[in-house]
């Protein structure tokens, strides 16, 4: 017998609810995480990493995913906080994805 596994990511899409993309001031995107799971035969058996939580929007992907780590940690600073609903809030965003408000 051929032993086949290995170490994979898998992304969890943790609410279905879309929210204001902060690049593209669109209702798509999601809150993803990348957790690793151990594979045997193709199949994941168990999570062996949970990773980090980030936006993800499904128009700008690629965009979003590279702030979303910015964000990050930019929250263990948090300077600029969006006028209209007072929560902190990325420099670099045209949207609030809080209340959906240009800031
Ligand atoms: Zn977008
Ligand atoms: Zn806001």
């Amino acid at each position: 017998m051929i032993f086949i596994g290995g170490i994979s990511p898998k992304i969890t899409v943790l609410d279905d609810k879309a929210v204001i993309c902060p690049v593209c001031g669109l209702a798509q995107a999601y809150y993803k995480r990348v957790d690793h799971y151990l594979n045997i035969f193709f199949i994941p058996l168990f999570r062996v990493k949970k990773g980090e939580v980030f936006l993800m929007c499904e128009r700008c992907e690629r965009q979003v995913h590279e702030m979303g780590e910015e964000y990050q940690d930019f929250l263990e600073h948090q300077d600029a906080v969006c006028r209209h609903c007072g929560r902190f809030l990325h420099p670099d965003f045209q949207y609030c994805p809080f209340c959906g408000k240009k800031t």
